[in-house]
C-alpha cells in the first residue's frame, strides 16, 4: 500500500495533527493507498510557503523566458511518466487506462503551450491627450493561487489552472479530490526535478475543510474552483466575503441536438461517446439527447443496442469499454437519481440498476442507463447526474430543439448534428452554452477557450485568454517634463 503525504515547501510532509484517509479503488472496492488528511494548519503552512517563494529570488528573479522553460522541463518529465501516472489515475478514480493514458500524452501540450506564453505577457503605451506624461501597464501576477479540484480528471483539470496561473508568475497551493489525489501529487512531485523553486507548487490533500482553509485564507488572492455547482456557489460566497477573486468550472447538463439531416452513423457514436465515455463522469457529458421526431425511433434504438452491449470490467484491458463508477457516494447519487427518475414516470430503456461484474465483485458497478418519456422540467432532465446516464427528449422544430436545450440552469457543452451548414451555426449562435461542438463532441484542447455560462461557472480556461485570469493590470504615469503642477494655480 503506497502511503503519500502532503507537499509543501518543496517537501513530503505529514499532516500537523498525523490524521489520514484511505484511497478506496472502485474497480476492487479495495483501499490501495493512504494520504495525509490536511486541515486549516497545513493549509496555513502552504500558504506561508507559497507566499514566501512568491517573494523569493529564486522564483520572481525567473526571467518569463526562463520560467516558460521550466514549464516545459516539467512538460517533458509529465511526457516520460505517463504511463505511471495514468496506472496511478486507473487506481484512483476507475477511469479507463487508455483513456487516461492518451490524456497523459496531451496533458505536457498545456505546459509547453503556456511557458510558450510567458514572455508574451506584454503591457501597452496608453496614448494620453497630454504628451509629456508618459503613462504605461505593467501586467503581474496576483500572488497566491488557491486551486481545488475534482476527481474525474485530476493532473489535466489541475493543468487547466496551472498552465496559465504559473506562466504568469504565480505561486499554488493545491487541493485535489478526496476521491482522487494520487496522480496529482506523483506529478507535482516532477516538478521539483524539473526545477521548480521550493514552494512554488504546493499540494494539501484533505477533505472539505482543506478546502474551506484554503478559500478562506486571507493570502491567498484568487481560487480556482473546479466542482459542482453546489460547492462552487459556496466558494464563491466565502471567497466574496473576503473580496478574493473565484474562477470556477461547474457542471453541466448539456443537450446532444440531432436534426434528421444529421449522418445518423456519426451521431450514434456522437451521442454514445458524449454519455458513456468516462462512464458520464464528466463535466461536458450529453446527458441530454435531443432527437427529432422523424429519426427519434431509429437512433434510440441505435443507441440502445449499443448502451446495451457496453463491455464493463477491468480498466487497465484493453477490450473494457466502461470503468466502475468512481466512489460510493457518486454511486448513491447515480442510482437514487435514476429510482426517482422511474419513480417519476420516467421509461427506461437500457440499464437503470447496478450493475456486477464476476472478476470484480467489490467494484462499483452501474448500467449505462437510457431514459425517455419525461419531459424538460423533470428532475433527470434538469439536475446533472455525472454518471452513465442519458435522458432522451423528442423535438419537432429548429426553435424547439433550440428552447428546451436552453432550458436548463446550466450552459457547459452541446452538441449539434446536421449536414446543413447554415442551420449548424444559427443554432451555435441560439444555443447558451461555452462550447458548441458541431457534428462532434467532447473535444477539448489547449488552445481553445473552454468554459461556462449560467450556473456551469465564470471564467475560462485553456487558449491564450486564460492568462488574463491570472494577470493584474499597474498603469504608471511618468511626467517627463520640468513643468510644476501647482495645484492652487489651474490651467483650464
Ligand atoms: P465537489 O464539488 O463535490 O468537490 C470538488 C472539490 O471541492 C473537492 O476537492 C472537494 O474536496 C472540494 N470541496 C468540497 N466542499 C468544499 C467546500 N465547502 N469548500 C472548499 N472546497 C470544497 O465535486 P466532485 O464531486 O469532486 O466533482 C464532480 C463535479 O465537478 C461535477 O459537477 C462536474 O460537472 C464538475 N466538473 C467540472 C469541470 C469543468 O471543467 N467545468 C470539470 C470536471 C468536473
Amino acid at each position: 500500500m503506497t502511503r503519500y503525504r502532503l507537499h509543501i515547501g518543496g517537501e513530503d510532509v505529514d499532516s500537523a495533527s498525523g490524521a489520514t484517509f484511505d484511497a478506496v479503488n472502485p474497480t476492487t472496492g479495495e483501499t490501495w493507498a493512504t494520504h495525509a488528511r490536511g486541515g486549516a494548519e497545513d493549509v496555513d503552512r502552504a500558504v506561508l510557503a507559497a507566499t514566501a517563494a512568491f517573494e523569493s529570488e529564486a522564483w520572481r528573479g525567473l526571467s518569463p523566458t526562463r520560467r516558460g522553460r521550466l514549464m516545459m522541463r516539467w512538460a517533458d518529465a509529465i511526457a516520460d511518466h505517463a504511463e505511471e501516472i495514468a496506472k496511478v489515475e486507473v487506481a484512483a478514480n476507475g477511469k479507463l487506462y487508455k483513456e487516461m493514458l492518451a490524456q497523459l500524452r496531451v496533458i505536457p501540450d498545456w505546459l509547453y503551450y503556456f511557458g510558450g506564453l510567458a514572455d508574451k505577457v506584454e503591457g501597452r503605451v496608453i496614448p494620453l491627450d497630454r504628451a509629456s506624461v508618459l503613462n504605461y501597464t505593467l501586467r503581474e501576477p496576483l500572488g497566491v493561487v488557491g486551486v481545488i479540484i475534482p476527481w474525474n480528471s485530476p493532473v489535466l483539470l489541475a493543468m487547466y489552472t496551472l498552465g496559465p496561473a504559473l506562466a504568469a508568475g504565480n505561486t499554488i497551493v493545491l487541493k485535489p479530490s478526496e476521491f482522487a489525489s494520487a496522480s496529482v501529487l506523483e506529478t507535482i512531485r516532477l516538478a521539483a526535478d524539473a526545477g521548480f523553486p521550493p514552494g512554488v507548487l504546493n499540494v494539501v490533500t484533505g477533505e472539505r475543510e482543506a478546502g474551506e482553509a484554503l478559500v478562506e485564507h486571507t493570502r491567498v488572492a484568487k481560487i480556482s474552483f473546479t466542482g459542482s455547482e453546489k460547492t462552487g456557489a459556496a466558494i464563491a460566497s466565502r471567497a466574496g466575503a473576503r473580496l478574493a477573486q473565484v474562477a470556477l468550472e461547474l457542471g453541466g447538463k448539456s443537450p446532444n441536438i440531432v436534426f434528421p439531416d444529421a449522418a445518423l452513423d456519426a451521431a450514434e457514436a456522437g451521442v454514445l461517446a458524449g454519455i458513456f465515455a468516462a462512464g458520464g463522469q464528466s463535466c461536458v457529458a450529453g446527458s441530454r439527447a435531443l432527437f427529432h421526431r422523424e429519426i427519434h425511433d431509429e437512433l434510440l434504438e441505435r443507441v440502445r443496442a449499443r448502451a446495451s452491449g457496453v463491455v464493463l470490467g477491468d480498466p487497465m484491458d484493453d477490450a473494457t469499454q466502461m470503468g466502475p463508477i468512481a466512489n460510493r457516494p457518486q454511486l448513491a447519487r447515480v442510482e437514487q437519481m435514476v429510482d426517482a427518475a422511474r419513480a417519476g414516470g420516467a421509461s427506461v430503456i437500457a440499464g437503470g440498476a447496478r450493475a456486477s461484474v464476476e472478476a470484480f465483485p467489490g467494484g462499483l458497478w452501474y448500467e449505462p442507463t437510457i431514459l425517455d418519456g419525461v419531459g424538460n422540467d423533470a428532475p433527470i432532465a434538469q439536475d446533472e447526474v455525472f454518471g452513465p446516464v442519458l435522458t432522451v427528449l423528442p423535438f419537432e422544430t429548429e426553435e424547439e430543439a433550440i428552447a428546451i436545450a436552453n432550458d436548463s440552469r446550466f450552459g457547459l457543452a452541446s452538441g449539434v448534428w446536421t449536414r446543413d451548414v447554415k442551420r449548424a451555426h444559427r443554432v451555435a449562435r441560439a444555443l447558451r452554452a461555452g462550447t458548441v461542438w458541431i457534428n462532434t463532441y467532447r473535444a477539448i484542447t489547449f488552445n481553445s477557450p473552454f468554459g461556462g455560462v449560467k450556473e456551469s461557472g465564470f471564467g475560462r480556461v485553456n487558449g491564450a485568454e486564460a492568462i488574463d485570469g491570472y494577470l493584474q493590470t499597474k498603469s504608471v504615469w511618468t511626467e517627463l517634463s520640468d513643468e510644476v503642477a501647482d495645484p492652487f494655480v489651474m490651467r483650464v
